[in-house]
């Protein structure tokens, strides 16, 4: 048995689990947040004498360095590890890998190659890939004899057509400046589309499934035969449905209309975009789902319309993808609000009657966080809630590449 670190490093945070390979086991679980301010987070979730504890202290954790440190000293502390050389590997989750990364890889070093393109492309995700490097490097100070692995959220869509990842905008902004569509959230998609092949019990590549992943970020694949031949999320995750706080789709004239009348720059009315605007923005309460049901419940008309434009949305995208599919075998819900927000799921589905798609209201309303069908036996398609796992996919792809 092998112990692999899954990291999720953020500008000042670390999210992380360390899982026992290959049984694929929750060992601990955990984030530091605050990294860099007064006060930092630590929680960290493990087996204490056969019971499930959560500890939660406030480290001053000036950078990821000392993050880092800290995580090590107290798995060793609390006896989760007995030796830091039981963890043999570490995997990064990376938001942006472009067309230079078509599969998971090992990393060369804290300056070598895969560090250096990393940064190169973080012009396509700058809040995310400068803060994976400094969560690399900082876990290859730590423990610099450890296999560390880059997992993409880009590579498994690098398998759509051109004609499903080009933009139609002068080519020249492709050539010059890479601008297409790169997708996100594939390790999320590659999972559960796995898996339901493996819950209808029929062979990857004759499976035709659309992945519905809906947490704060949401995104919709279409995968044909475990390959993405279609995305949602576009060369940002900015693009495609409404999220939490992102639009999704807009016209971008609104943004010069809305910088006349504002004077406000093209940084910051992106930044709106990203973060102002979706459930948050039609809403006006806050991103999170269930603030938004609680006003919908109480009749607020302004949380009601932001689930019916999101419903609608999202069943555009699954109509359009059925049609590229060539048909379905199954829609997967997966991530906070697939695998939870029952009305949501309900919304979608009575809309995709026309599809064919019929699901068990009551099923529907008792399922939260856990893998279930729902669709009835005379539904067209079938319809799970798959919960999703970018952990082990990270796990999986360390012990692949590092041989472990
Ligand atoms: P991300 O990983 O993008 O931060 P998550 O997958 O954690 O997002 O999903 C967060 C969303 O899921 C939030 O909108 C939250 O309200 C919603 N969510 C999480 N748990 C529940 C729940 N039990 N019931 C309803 N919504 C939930």
């Amino acid at each position: 048995m092998s112990k692999i670190m899954a990291v999720n490093a953020g500008s000042s945070s670390i999210k992380f689990q360390l899982l026992e390979m290959p049984a694929e086991e929750v060992i601990a679980s955990g984030v530091m947040e605050r990294i860099g301010l007064e006060q930092g987070i630590f929680t960290i979730k493990y087996i204490k004498n056969g019971e499930k504890v959560k500890e939660e202290t406030n480290p001053v954790l000036p950078t990821h360095a000392e993050g880092v440190e800290l995580l090590l000293n107290s798995l060793l502390e609390k006896n989760i590890v007995k030796d830091l050389k039981e963890i043999v590997g570490v995997g990064h989750r990376v938001v942006q890998g472009g067309e230079f990364f078509k599969d998971s890889c090992l990393i060369d070093g804290p300056d070598g190659v895969v560090i250096n393109k990393i940064l190169e492309l973080a012009d396509l995700a700058p809040l995310h890939n400068r803060a994976h490097v400094i969560g690399i490097r900082a876990f290859m100070k730590v423990l610099p004899d450890v296999p560390e692995v880059a997992v993409f959220d880009t590579t498994f869509h690098q398998t759509m057509e051109e004609e499903a990842y080009m933009y139609a905008t002068p080519y020249e902004w492709y050539t010059k400046y890479g601008i297409r569509k790169y997708g996100a959230h594939g390790t999320s998609h590659q999972y559960v589309s796995q898996r339901c092949a493996e819950i209808m019990n029929k062979p990857l590549e004759d499976t035709k499934i659309i992945v519905c992943h809906l947490g704060n970020g949401a995104s919709i694949s279409a995968v044909k035969g475990g390959k993405c031949i279609d995305t949602s999320m576009g060369l940002t995750p900015l693009e495609g449905i409404p999220m939490g706080t992102r639009s999704g789709n807009i016209d971008p004239t609104a943004l010069e209309v809305v910088a006349k009348h504002e004077g406000a720059s093209l940084s910051e009315l992106i930044n709106t975009l990203n973060k102002k605007s979706g459930l948050l923005g039609m809403g006006g309460r806050t991103n999170d789902a269930r603030d938004v049901t609680a006003g919908a419940n109480e009749g607020d008309h302004r949380c009601i319309m932001a689930f019916n434009v999101q419903a609608k949305r999202i069943v555009d995208y699954i109509a359009s993808y059925y049609v590229y599919l060539g048909g379905c075998d199954a829609i997967c819900f997966t991530a906070g609000m697939g695998e939870n927000l029952c009305h949501l799921r309900e919304k979608i589905c009575n809309r995709l009657g026309v599809l064919g798609v019929k699901i068990d209201t009551e099923v529907n309303n008792q399922t939260y966080g856990v893998e279930k069908e729902l669709s009835t036996p005379e539904s067209k398609i079938k319809v799970y809630v798959v919960p999703t796992n970018e952990e082990v996919m990270i796990a999986r792809d360390v012990c692949r590449l590092a041989n472990i």
